[in-house]
């Protein structure tokens, strides 16, 4: 396992079999997340051990490719190669309250929106805790400035890589790494429900996102082709489980589509259906994708359709959009470097 991938028992464990005191595991883990590149820079370690366990557990870091930092609001998106040459982004966005890194968990994705931007080339391969780690690391590194929530809302299906996603999720918030809260943490999920329930079990106090975008199956369906496996009933049920389970109100994501999910039929359909689930409503007019025909919804619809969800008792807002002249919208920087280096 790579070493950026261990608890710190583990980390602890595999210096002990290094003949080293158990306290070399706490200095070494804590060097490693604070985004160290080399062995070299743990200055509290002696010598000969960082030599060794260069040898035993070497790791890589990532490079940032592409950086751009929007003139308007100062988020930052990354585009960051891996070690195997495979590019993933991270947006650093400034709100008051803190700064939010959005990380991708995948690169690419295969559960197909039609809408998105990170799933035209599918699903090339998910990545590893610490490629999950890094990103966040590194953004802070890069960038100078502190982190402190965290939104797993970027390229590819959290819950489609389940295992490493909650290991990262463990590695993210112990108290001798980044120790980032789990209240601070929005995990955003197309709509697995089995892994839901798995999720569910767990009973973290971070908060589940569910990309609804739209009331029924008959619309779903034509935007999002995993409503075909687990339909909007359904995922609303799994949805009142998970509430039951961890008294954490889901918050849901609504992309508004111009002609497509926006009516006030929509809004009175969706009323009915979250009926008696503690839920936030987060309308996000859509981003516009070059591939795709879907355009964003009017303003006025947007807010008719807010006001509608509001009057019923469901809150409901209207996503700031950070970084529109940087292309910050999930996928989209990515895409566009991919079919440069295509096409030299
Ligand atoms: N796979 C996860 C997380 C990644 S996407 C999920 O589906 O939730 C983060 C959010 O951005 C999701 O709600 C997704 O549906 C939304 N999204 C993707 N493309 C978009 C676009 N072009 N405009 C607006 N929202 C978009």
């Amino acid at each position: 396992m790579n070493i950026k991938a261990m608890t710190l028992p583990e980390v602890t464990e595999a210096v002990k079999a290094l003949g080293q005191p158990a306290f070399r595991g706490k200095q070494i883990y804590s060097w490693l997340h604070q985004g160290v590149r080399s062995y070299e820079e743990m200055t509290n370690i002696p010598k000969d051990l960082r030599a060794r366990l260069a040898e035993k557990y070497p790791f890589t870091t990532p490079q940032v490719v592409r950086k751009q930092e929007s003139k308007l609001d100062g988020t930052i998106k990354y585009l960051w190669k891996l070690s195997d040459g495979n590019c993933v982004e991270t947006v650093l966005m400034r709100y008051h309250y803190g700064n939010t890194v959005c990380i991708s968990t995948e690169v690419g994705c295969r559960m197909g929106c039609a809408f998105c931007a990170s799933t035209l080339g599918g699903l090339v391969r998910r990545l590893e805790p610490e490629e999950m780690v890094d990103q966040v690391l590194f953004t802070q590194v890069d960038s100078g400035l502190p982190v402190s929530h965290i939104v797993l809302m970027g390229i590819g299906e959290p819950l489609d890589n389940f295992d490493n996603v909650m290991r990262f999720l463990e590695l993210i918030n112990s108290e001798s790494g980044m120790n980032i809260s789990m209240r601070h943490i929005s995990l955003s999920t197309c709509g697995l429900v089995p892994k839901i329930d798995e999720l569910a079990k767990r009973k973290l106090q971070l908060t589940l996102s569910v990309s609804l975008h739209a009331p029924s199956d008959e619309v779903r369906n034509t935007i999002m082709p995993v409503n075909k496996a687990y339909p909007t009933e359904e995922l609303i049920e799994a949805c009142r489980r998970y509430y039951a389970a961890t008294n954490r109100r889901i918050s849901f994501e609504y992309a508004m589509i111009n002609g497509v999910n926006d009516t006030p039929a929509h809004a009175k359909l969706l009323l009915k259906r979250l009926k008696g689930l503690p839920a936030h409503m987060n309308l996000i007019p859509l981003n516009h994708v070059e591939e795709s025909p879907l355009k964003p919804s009017t303003k006025a619809a947007v807010a008719a359709f807010q006001k509608i969800l509001e009057d019923g008792g469901v809150s409901a807002t209207v996503r700031r959009t950070l970084g529109g002249d940087i292309d910050a919208s999930c996928g989209q920087l990515r895409r566009k470097y991919t079919k440069t280096e295509a096409a030299q």
